[in-house]
């Protein structure tokens, strides 16, 4: 039975990506209890499937190791992963959540060692790198997660599988009788972090994501960039595992179009541009694109990138994407709105740069709280004690989703901070 400890003066804190996170350590260290309940098996969300970050083009990992150290060396903080926060009743200072567990099947005695499975037969989707290749039913989501503890797939309990991977650990670390938990605690303010989805491209009919194989999106190529990826880094058209040698971006895919999103997503320019660097230079690179919207800082590196000899630039909103059937290139047919000329541009692979979504629908959300027409939370007072933190208020990047949860995490603070005062 899992275990929390929490009173009026605890704050939880929903979903643990890098807001999440930054707000349950900023008030953790504050002296302050936390409960951060994630629904994946692991905290760090969508930047663990980063492979670089711009501008700098650092790697997440370096933030993810400081903060899972800084999380393992704080006692007041409790994470519960795999778990969803079904309801919450009350007001600020003293609210009741009602949060669901599903089981790991795997307990704290796990060592990561990876016996279980190589014992496993089953293959499964692989979620972390967006179902390109596959992960055994027993498995480590990827290779920094925090916890690092294997899960068990709940399609292979029951199996022979299960049984297999239950034999081949030697700690005792295989529970196949856990089962899914409710629990129930107090708390005296809320984050909710709950972050952001990808559009889902497949909604976006002529561009032929659905149909072309070689028309993948820009979380997928962040995946297959990454040398821990399921491509081991390398850059390949799905189709035939060519090399590409050329590559088209396509700007605002789903967002700031009255038929998708209304809103600019904010990130997918800056993504792109990242994103032309992860090719070698002899790859020739297109950017489809309505406007470029790189602001303040990150100006130097649009310049940057736009100086590079194979990076060229194409104002046009592209309007289709056929098939080519002899050599599966999709071309790009529309009209370039500098020079005014209709264009049929063959590419070896398009990368469709996806607009952000929340990741909660407004009609899932198990509390009160004031949420705009795009889905975000408004910082609005009728929330009471329930704060943003990140993209779950917008589509931000991470700088701006760290300084955010920051912001939450002090108006958390000063909630709980007055229960104490009223109580002592
Ligand atoms: C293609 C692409 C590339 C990008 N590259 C960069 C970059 O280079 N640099 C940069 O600064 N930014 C980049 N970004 C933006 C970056 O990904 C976000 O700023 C960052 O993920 C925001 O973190 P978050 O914690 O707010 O949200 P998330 O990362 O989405 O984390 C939310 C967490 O909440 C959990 N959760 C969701 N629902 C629930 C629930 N109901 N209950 C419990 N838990 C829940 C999720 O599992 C997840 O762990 C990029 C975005 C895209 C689309
Ligand atoms: S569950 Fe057991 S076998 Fe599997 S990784 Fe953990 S310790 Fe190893």
């Amino acid at each position: 039975m899992t275990e929390v400890i929490a009173t009026n003066e605890t704050i939880l804190v929903v979903g643990g990506g890098i807001s999440g996170m930054t707000a349950a350590l900023e008030a953790a260290e504050t002296g302050k209890q936390v409960v951060l309940v994630e629904k994946r098996p692991y905290v760090g969300g969508r930047v663990t499937q980063l492979y670089k970050y711009f501008p700098k083009l650092c790697f997440p990992t370096c933030g993810l190791e400081i903060n899972q150290r800084r999380a393992k060396m704080n006692p007041n903080l409790n994470i519960v992963t795999m778990a969803e926060v079904t309801d919450i009743k009350g007001e600020a200072g003293d609210y009741t959540a009602t949060v669901k567990i599903s089981p790991r099947y795997v307990n704290e005695n796990c060592t990561a060692c990876g016996d279980c499975a190589k014992a496993v037969e089953a293959e499964f989707d692989d979620e972390f790198n967006y179902n390109i290749g596959k992960r055994k039913g027993a498995y480590l989501p990827h290779r920094m997660a925090h916890p690092q503890r294997y899960v068990l797939d709940p399609a292979i309990i029951g199996s022979d599988d299960a049984q297999k991977a239950k034999d081949a650990c030697k700690v005792n670390a295989i529970d196949l009788d856990m089962q899914e938990e409710t629990i129930e605690f107090k708390a005296g303010a809320v984050i909710w972090a709950t972050g952001w989805k990808p559009y889902d491209a497949n909604k976006i009919q002529p561009y032929g994501y659905d149909r072309i194989a070689n028309v993948i999106t820009s979380v997928e190529f962040e995946r297959m960039a990454d040398p821990n990826g399921p491509t081991g880094g390398k850059l390949q058209r799905p189709s035939d595992g060519k090399e590409i040698k050329s590559v088209a971006f396509i700007q605002c895919a789903g967002s700031r179009d009255k038929n998708h999103l209304l809103h600019c997503s904010r990130i997918c320019c800056m993504a792109s541009l990242k994103q032309a660097t992860y090719p070698a230079d002899e790859v020739d690179i297109s950017i489809y694109y309505i406007d470029i919207r790189a602001i303040d800082r990150f100006e130097d590196f649009y310049q940057t990138v736009k100086a590079k000899e194979n990076v060229s630039f194409i104002k046009s909103k592209v309007a289709s994407i056929v098939e080519n059937k002899e050599n599966g290139n999709p071309t790009l047919h529309g009209v370039d709105t500098e020079g005014y000329n209709r264009y049929a541009n063959e590419h070896d692979l398009v990368v469709l740069a996806v607009g952000m979504e929340p990741s909660v629908d407004k009609a899932s959300f198990p509390v009160e709280i004031v949420i705009n027409e795009e889905g975000f939370i408004e910082p609005a007072p009728e929330n009471g004690g329930v704060f943003a933190a990140g993209c779950s208020s917008d589509a931000l990047d991470v700088n701006r989703a760290v300084q955010h949860a920051t912001g939450a995490a002090l108006r958390a603070i000063q909630v709980v901070n007055r229960v104490a005062a009223t109580e002592g």
